[in-house]
């Protein structure tokens, strides 16, 4: 009997877990589960080249159309699962549909969330996590006028550049003391926020919205401080949530996503789970993380397509990340976390910097500003778990590479 794989999610995770069913020689039905009606896509450009015109829709798609038909890869777009039935070996969807299904990949990815205030169901007030946001955002924003932007992560700040590149009047409402700080740290959050305000983006923190005020459309935005801007466009980065709901509804155990362990397998037989929904064990963390960034959510689908096919090698990838503001380059790799010790190299009130984070003296992190190089070759110490001299990695002139072989290695995990 030819056996059923269900994946569920058609985006990043999922397209490239299907397309590793097949390259893993699994012969029997593949089926790839939507809740879009659009092929899957890839989700970076949409804050940024969609937006400014220099990539249309069909050119994000991660696989042309054709490549289902080629590969025998059933999609059923526009369809949203519910949960899974163990016992029946069915996934239930909405509409009363279900399919069978010998083992299922959950690639749920998240949910926006939205700010619980008045004035969100006004025209001209969008989320931006899909390609119809993307493309209704990027029509305004040619029109011209003034863009609020609520939340400044890097949805805000890489749509705040854009924005602003258009020629609109940019203002972004943070309700931390700065930017980017959760992720990046304080110290280069304010200096990429003050890069960002002297190019023209208006910033102010402390500020959570309140209330979205208009006739039909948006016109103003208050904040809880007594603040008041107008807007002819609002858009809400205010993060996400883990989409949890049909494997909660399964029964599968939850804790800050799907549970997985290293070989992508949640606390139900047969169902797996990857991208930004999993909340993995992750060796160098050394704790379990979940990832919302475009490596983890390609890399972790394949993972768990080449476990679903008995090809089992527990997932361990440096995390990392890119974010382009304008033309800055902000790239992040390791578990950088703001406790640990930071060295720079190069001049922090530069626009070109790289700050390493070590923690009990390993190396956990880095982050570089337009020092693409520096991060890729950290990566590898990073996973080498190196213990540097901090002198050398402050050196511009010392080889990142030749640190590693200078340094003893440290062989436990992080804590
Ligand atoms: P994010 O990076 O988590 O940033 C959200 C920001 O909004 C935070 O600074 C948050 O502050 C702030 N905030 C929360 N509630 C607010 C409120 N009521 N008023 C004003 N500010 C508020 O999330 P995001 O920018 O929405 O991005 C969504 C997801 O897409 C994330 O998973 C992100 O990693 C991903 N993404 C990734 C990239 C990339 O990898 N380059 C680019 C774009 C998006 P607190 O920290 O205080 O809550």
């Amino acid at each position: 009997m030819t056996e059923t794989y269900v994946v569920v999610g058609a985006s990043l995770a999922g397209a490239r877990a299907v397309e590793a069913l097949r390259t893993e020689g699994f012969d029997g039905r593949v089926v790839l589960v939507g809740a879009e009606n659009h092929l899957p896509y890839d989700r970076p450009p949409l804050s940024k080249e969609l937006i400014l015109g220099h990539k249309q829709p069909g050119e994000t798609l991660i696989h042309p159309a054709e490549f289902y038909s080629d590969n025998d890869i059933e999609l059923l777009l526009g369809a949203r699962a519910t949960r899974i039935d163990a016992h029946g070996r069915r996934v239930e969807l909405d509409r009363g549909r279900s399919i069978p299904a010998d083992k299922v990949l959950l690639c749920t990815g998240t949910t926006p969330r939205r700010p619980d205030v008045p004035g969100m169901d006004l025209d001209g007030v969008h989320l931006l996590r899909t390609v119809d946001d993307s493309i209704a955002i990027r029509d305004q924003l040619r029109a011209g006028g003034s863009v609020v932007i609520v939340g400044g992560g890097l949805i805000g700040i890489e749509l705040a550049a854009s924005a602003l590149a258009l020629g609109n009047d940019v203002t972004v409402l943070e309700r931390d003391a700065g930017l980017m700080r959760r992720v990046l740290g304080a110290q280069i959050g304010d200096r990429l926020s003050r890069l960002h305000s002297d190019r023209g983006v208006r910033i102010r923190t402390n500020a959570e919205v309140a209330r979205i005020e208009g006739d039909r459309r948006a016109r103003r935005v208050h904040t809880t401080d007594g603040f008041a801007v107008a807007a002819d466009l609002v858009v809400i980065g205010i993060g996400v949530v883990p989409a949890i709901d049909a494997a909660r509804d399964s029964g599968i155990d939850i804790d800050n996503g799907i549970v997985v362990d290293e070989y992508c397998e949640t606390s139900m037989p047969n169902v797996y789970a990857a991208g930004d929904v999993a909340s993995h064990p992750n060796e160098l963390a050394g704790e379990r993380i979940r990832l919302e960034h475009w490596q983890n959510a390609q890399n972790q689908g394949i993972a768990a397509a080449r476990s679903m096919v008995g090809r089992r090698e527990p997932y361990r990838d440096v995390p990392w990340f890119w974010s382009d503001q304008g033309d800055t380059n902000i790239q992040v790799a390791g578990h950088p976390r703001v406790s640990d010790d930071l060295v720079w190299r190069g001049d922090p009130e530069s626009v070109e910097f790289t700050v390493f984070h070590l923690r009990d003296g390993v190396l956990a992190g880095v982050v570089g500003v337009n020092r693409r190089r520096d991060v890729r070759m950290a990566m590898n110490l990073i996973d080498k778990r190196v213990r540097p001299d901090p002198a050398l990695l402050a050196d511009p002139a010392v080889d990142i590479r030749k640190i590693g072989e200078a340094s003893s290695l440290d062989s436990g995990t992080y804590r």
